[in-house]
């Protein structure tokens, strides 16, 4: 029996599930939230949004629009919810060798970096992190507190549109034009599950093929940057003293149990580089959903129109995920075309 009637389901609470509903209660839309929050990538991620490639010396693809949407998008959170998630936060590259020192000189003049980082370089930071050449600072970089985030805008959802389970595929009944699931009707039903998506029948096939990631949290009290750290790994400051510290990329394991191997290739970069104590608090491990060709995944499903994905999010969620959220809706919703290098229609 119909009992709940919505606009949307959502299925799966993680960044992209987040960032559809927040667009849908900013349209002033229904939704209900199905989430079993047991493979998160979200709940794990350290939340720097980092608008270049700091290996091969480029801007990540399309970032400066991401970016300041993205800005724009958490900062009109942040004020409807009186909460702070998102800070600007530098990130400093530490350079082993001096010749990294050279490479970034020259990238910082150039056309599409020069916005984005600093040309000079610092050669002195915390004393607690053993600094050999000096650190190059990304500007415009920010963090999203991501646990924060979701439990703030779960927090003040009622039963009707925020459900822990885990959605049963086969109790969805597709309509003429819309969806019941179980005693709830809606227009649309967006999947937003992550590495997840292996499980859904209806778009399992696409590909997803996920990097699993490794992290641990930290106290060190003497630690005192407020900047996040990338040497091989990144020191990300949290809280007070906590610090994270990841992640490992394994393409061959997809589980998301954490390993001792994991642990200890962390733990060797870390000691090499703090000249701190610590206590380690937590090491945990989720998968991120990359795609093969790493860009998003955004659509309908091809033969049942009131069915779409949002997926593919992959190492920039924090980043990518409003204005992504924003082109789904104006797809599902206005009938706007996706941009190609995201729509579901290219594989
Ligand atoms: C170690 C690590 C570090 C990272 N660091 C960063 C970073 O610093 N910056 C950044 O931008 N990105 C980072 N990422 C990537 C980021 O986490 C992802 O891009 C993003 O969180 C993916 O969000 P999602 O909503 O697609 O998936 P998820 O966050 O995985 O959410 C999917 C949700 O759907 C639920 N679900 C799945 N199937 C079902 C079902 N059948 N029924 C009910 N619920 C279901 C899952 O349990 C989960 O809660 C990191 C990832 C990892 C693993």
């Amino acid at each position: 029996m119909i009992e709940i009637k919505k606009h949307t389901i959502i299925v799966g609470y993680g960044l992209a599930g987040f960032c559809y509903a927040y667009q849908l209660h900013r349209k002033g839309l229904s939704f209900c939230i199905i989430d079993q929050p047991l493979h998160s990538a979200t709940r794990q991620a350290a939340g720097v949004c980092n608008p270049t490639q700091l290996k091969r010396y480029s801007l990540a693809w399309e970032a400066p629009r991401f970016l300041a949407y993205a800005a724009r998008f958490y900062a009109f959170f942040e004020k409807e919810y009186s909460c702070s998630v998102f800070q600007k936060t530098p990130i400093h590259r530490y350079f082993h060798q001096v010749s990294e020192q050279n490479l970034w000189g020259e990238a910082s003049y150039s056309h599409l970096l020069a916005a984005f980082l600093e040309a000079d370089i610092i050669p002195q930071g915390d004393p607690n992190i053993r600094l050999q050449n000096g650190y190059g600072i990304v500007k415009q970089a920010a963090r999203l507190n991501t646990v924060e985030t979701l439990e703030t805008f779960s927090s003040l959802l009622d039963s009707s549109a925020f459900r822990k389970e885990r959605f049963d595929y086969e109790a969805l009944q597709l309509q003429n034009s819309g969806i019941q699931y179980k005693n709830i009707e809606a227009q649309q039903i967006v999947f937003c599950e992550g590495f997840g998506i292996h499980s859904n029948p209806f778009f399992k096939q696409l590909p997803v093929i996920g990097a699993k990631g490794e992290s641990l949290l930290i106290r060190a009290p003497e630690l005192a940057t407020s900047a996040t750290i990338k040497s091989g790994i990144f020191i990300v400051p949290m809280e007070a003293d906590i610090f994270w510290i990841g992640a490992t990329f394994d393409h061959h394991d997809k589980t998301n149990q954490p390993t001792e191997q994991g642990k200890l290739w962390l733990l060797n970069k870390l000691n090499r580089l703090l000249d701190t104590p610590f206590e380690l608090l937590a090491h945990q491990a989720a998968v991120r959903p990359t795609v093969i060709d790493r860009r998003p995944i955004l659509g309908k499903h091809a033969t049942h129109p009131s069915m779409a994905v949002f997926n593919g999010l992959g190492t920039r969620g924090a980043m990518m995920a409003p204005l992504l959220s924003e082109w789904l809706f104006q797809h599902l919703n206005e009938g706007k075309a996706l941009p190609v290098e995201v729509a579901l229609d290219r594989f």
